[in-house]
């Protein structure tokens, strides 16, 4: 089912008025309010979110679970069950709120089942607020609300079209991810030049290849101050790379698509959590358990996204970036589609392999397909005139971390874009989780 169009337009409303309203302390203050203070925030929202879903969701309706609304405390979310997409998805209704309504929403999950769920219409003025406060965590230049910004990513243009798009709205430079290449890189450079962001934001692949043809062509584009990575895994091998041609940090992001958790990087390297939007638990297999601290519609609370964090070596108390807000993991190991599977079916994250690759400088860039059968596909962007011999080593990296699997070598000269999000998926999961 799609959103329709009365919904956008409420959408529409509700994204502007809610905007403007929280808008300058949303982005310049609340990060760098005390802890205590970002506490009661959290407090308070959280309490509200619990008592609409006890009293409105039929799912937790039913639960009985009490909870001591006199005495509030963060706490009382320990009472609540751990849930996951395929509960929510087996019984959709009884997860959404009887009373608040909002604007449905899919992804298409990494398996290929839909799932569709539902989001408050102030989400998308919740989002843009959270990723303008995101992309203001650099150290020499802090983007403010309508700098220009360079986006290579989420444009993807049909035949004929123009391969770069203006978004006035936002003062958004799109450019495509499919056409980095020689052909198309000065046409590219003008564009940047021209547009005087000193921001850029993609897919770690597309900056990833980006940089490789600037270096390739020894060109050196100085205007960049901040680059900030999100929606698929960002490897070690792609950081090092883009962080040594640009000279500045790439600063990562964490979400998913049901809005339940944001993490940013701040120009310390160090992950904060948006405490005033979502809570974070980690379980014991290190999944990110998320509570979503603004969806009153299709409650998220401890929800499983079954993504894997890297734990921290120790508790980090006060970051020097001057944030408050919390830091509850040192990465992220995979996200629940970078997930490869043994034959006695133990879960692998793709991060292992990313690792393992930085050996072999000779390849650019990989991506691995596992089929139903679990036999594996594996496509290898890799420089010219290499030897069997070393592609048979990188064949037995996966090979001794995965067990005997079937593998089937694919030497390319790109990796495959998916054709509406231009998104390059490291790792694609084929078979049942
Ligand atoms: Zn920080």
């Amino acid at each position: 089912m799609a959103a329709s169009v009365f919904d956008k337009v409420i959408r529409k409303i509700a994204h502007w008025r809610y905007f403007n309203n929280i808008k300058q302390n949303y982005v310049n203050s609340i990060p760098f309010l005390t802890k205590n203070e970002i506490d009661e925030i959290q407090k308070t929202k959280l309490k509200y979110i619990l008592y609409n879903a006890i009293n409105t969701v039929p799912f937790y309706k039913k639960s009985g679970i009490k909870i001591d609304f006199d005495n509030f405390t963060i706490a009382e979310l320990n009472k609540f069950p751990i849930v996951n997409k395929e509960l929510i998805r087996n019984d959709p209704k009884s997860f959404l709120s009887t009373k608040n309504k909002g604007i449905v929403s899919q992804t298409s999950g990494s398996t290929g089942i839909p799932f569709e769920y539902y989001l408050p219409f102030k989400s998308t003025a919740i989002e843009l607020l959270t990723a303008n406060r995101a992309w203001g965590m650099g150290e020499v230049y802090e983007y403010k609300y309508k700098d220009p910004i360079i986006m290579m990513r989420s444009y993807s243009p049909k035949i004929g079209e123009p391969i770069t798009l203006y978004d006035s709205t936002h003062n958004y430079f799109y450019i495509s991810a499919f056409h980095i290449n020689d052909k198309f890189l000065n046409q590219y450079i003008d564009y940047i030049i021209n547009s005087k962001a000193k921001i850029l934001r993609g897919y770690p692949s597309s900056i990833y290849i980006f940089t490789l043809l600037l270096k390739k062509h020894n060109i050196i584009l100085n205007q960049i101050q901040s680059i900030i990575t999100s929606s698929e895994t960002l490897l070690p091998m792609y950081r090092e790379e883009i962080e040594k041609y640009w000279g500045v940090k790439v600063l990562d992001w964490y979400g998913q698509n049901e809005n339940t958790v944001t993490v940013q990087q701040c120009w310390a390297g160090n992950y904060h959590n948006n405490d005033d939007y979502g809570i974070i638990e980690i379980n014991e297999q290190n999944s990110i358990i998320a509570t979503s601290l603004n969806n009153d519609v299709m409650p998220f609370i401890r929800y499983n996204t079954n993504d894997k964090a890297i734990l921290l070596d120790s508790e980090i108390d006060k970051c020097i970036c001057g944030r408050n807000f919390s830091i509850p993991f040192k990465g992220i190991e995979g996200r629940s589609e970078d997930i490869l599977i043994k034959m006695d079916g133990t879960w692998i994250p793709t991060a292992n392999f990313s690792t393992a690759m930085k050996a072999y400088k000779e390849l650019n860039q990989f991506q691995v397909i596992q089929n139903e059968n679990r036999s594996l596909q594996l496509n290898l962007v890799i420089n010219p005139g290499i030897s069997n011999d070393y592609i048979d080593d990188i064949k037995h990296e996966f090979t001794q971390r995965l067990g005997e699997l079937s593998i089937e070598v694919n030497i390319t000269e790109q990796i495959y874009r998916d054709p509406k999000t231009g998104k390059v998926k490291v790792s694609i999961q084929k078979g049942k989780l």
